[in-house]
C-alpha cells in the first residue's frame, strides 16, 4: 500500500513516515500543500494523510481540488486541537476522517488501516467512556457523574490518551511524547504534575478512583476492582 503524508513539520512528518514504513507501508512525504496535491494527482496513492495548516496550499484547498478532480482516495486530516469547525469543514470538503494532534501513533495506524479496509467510512467515536466518566471529543468536554469538569487543553489531551488506551499501563515517557512532544525520560516531571492536577479534577471528589499509579511503571486508567 502506497501512502502520502503531507506535513510541513519536518519532525512529525519523518516520525510518521518512519512508523508507517515499519508497519509495512510504502510512504512518501510532501512538505507543502502544492507538492502534495501534485503528487496525489500524478501518482497512484492508496491513502493520503494531510495536515490542515500547510504552506503554499492549505489542507482544505488540497482536498477540495483533489475531490474536484474526481479522485476518491481516502484522506485522513490532521488538525490542531480546539478546531472543531475545521474538523467539520474538512469532513464536508471530502476528508474521510481526522485525527487531533497530538495523537498516539497506534491510533493513526488503526485509522489508516480502517480507511484502507473500508474505504470512506468514518470511525471516530464521538464520546469516550469509562464508568461514569465521559469525554466528548467534538465539544471537548469532560463530564463525570453528570458534573461538567473544566480541563485545560493539555489535561484534555492527557485524559483523551488515557481513555483511548484505558486498561493499558502507560509509561511516563510515552505520555510525555504523546501529549507534550517531549522525547526524554528526564522530562517526565511535567507528566507527574499534570496527572496530579487531572486527579484533583476527575478523581478526588469521587469514591471510585480511575487513575492508578503503578510505581516505576506509569499510569493506568481503569474502573478499579
Ligand atoms: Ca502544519
Amino acid at each position: 500500500m502506497n501512502l502520502l503524508i503531507v506535513e510541513d513539520e519536518k519532525q512529525t512528518g519523518e516520525y510518521l513516515q518512519r512508523g508507517l514504513r515499519e508497519a509495512g507501508f510504502t510512504v512518501e512525504l510532501a512538505s507543502d500543500g502544492a507538492d502534495g496535491l501534485h503528487l496525489l494527482l500524478n501518482e497512484p496513492f492508496d491513502l493520503a494523510i494531510v495536515d490542515v495548516m500547510l504552506p503554499k496550499l492549505d489542507g482544505f484547498t488540497l482536498v477540495q481540488s483533489l475531490r474536484a478532480s474526481g479522485a476518491s482516495i481516502p484522506v485522513l486530516f490532521l488538525t490542531a486541537r480546539d478546531e472543531v469547525e475545521d474538523r467539520v469543514r474538512g469532513l464536508e470538503l471530502g476528508a474521510d476522517d481526522y485525527l487531533v494532534k497530538p495523537f498516539a501513533f497506534t491510533e493513526l495506524l488503526a485509522r489508516v488501516r480502517t480507511l484502507l479496509r473500508r474505504g470512506q467510512v468514518r470511525t471516530e467515536p464521538v464520546t469516550l467512556k469509562l464508568a461514569d466518566l465521559e469525554l466528548d471529543l467534538i465539544r471537548r468536554r469532560a463530564v463525570r457523574a453528570g458534573q461538567r469538569i473544566d480541563l485545560t487543553a493539555k489535561e484534555f489531551a492527557l485524559l483523551e490518551l488515557l481513555m483511548r488506551r484505558q486498561g493499558e499501563v502507560l509509561p511516563r515517557s510515552l505520555i510525555a511524547s504523546q501529549v507534550w512532544d517531549i522525547n526524554f525520560d528526564s522530562d517526565t516531571a511535567v507528566v507527574e504534575v499534570a496527572i496530579r492536577r487531572l486527579r484533583a479534577k476527575i478523581d478526588d471528589a469521587f469514591d471510585v478512583k480511575l487513575i492508578r499509579t503503578l510505581r516505576g511503571m506509569g499510569y493506568v486508567l481503569e474502573a478499579a476492582s
